[in-house]
């Protein structure tokens, strides 16, 4: 077990219905159902997605990254083409309450 003592690996996801938007983060590490509301994840340590290794989660002016990571792997994906996945990653939400 020991599940709450991991750092989380978090994917956001809308849970709101309706067309209204309720964004969250979910753990997609086994066995682990912790989710938090998505604008919490700013200034908390989590796993990065891409290297795996824990990094604290910064505001990104304003947007919610569908898969979080750390900058180190931010500033890669800078350098690679634009149809890198890493855009559609990028999901802009304009009034979240
Ligand atoms: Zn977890
Ligand atoms: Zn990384």
């Amino acid at each position: 077990m020991g599940n709450k003592d991991h750092l989380h690996k978090y994917k956001l996801k809308n849970l709101g219905s309706d067309g209204k938007l309720y964004l969250v983060y979910f753990c997609t590490l086994p066995n682990c159902t912790n989710y938090i509301r998505a604008d919490l994840i700013y200034g908390k340590e989590v796993i990065c997605n891409r290297c795996d290794r824990p990094y604290i989660h910064k505001n990104w002016e304003g947007r919610y990254v569908v898969h979080p990571h750390c900058l180190d792997c931010t500033k890669k994906s800078d350098k690679v083409k634009k149809h890198d996945a890493d855009l559609d990653d990028i999901f802009k939400v304009l009034e979240v309450k």
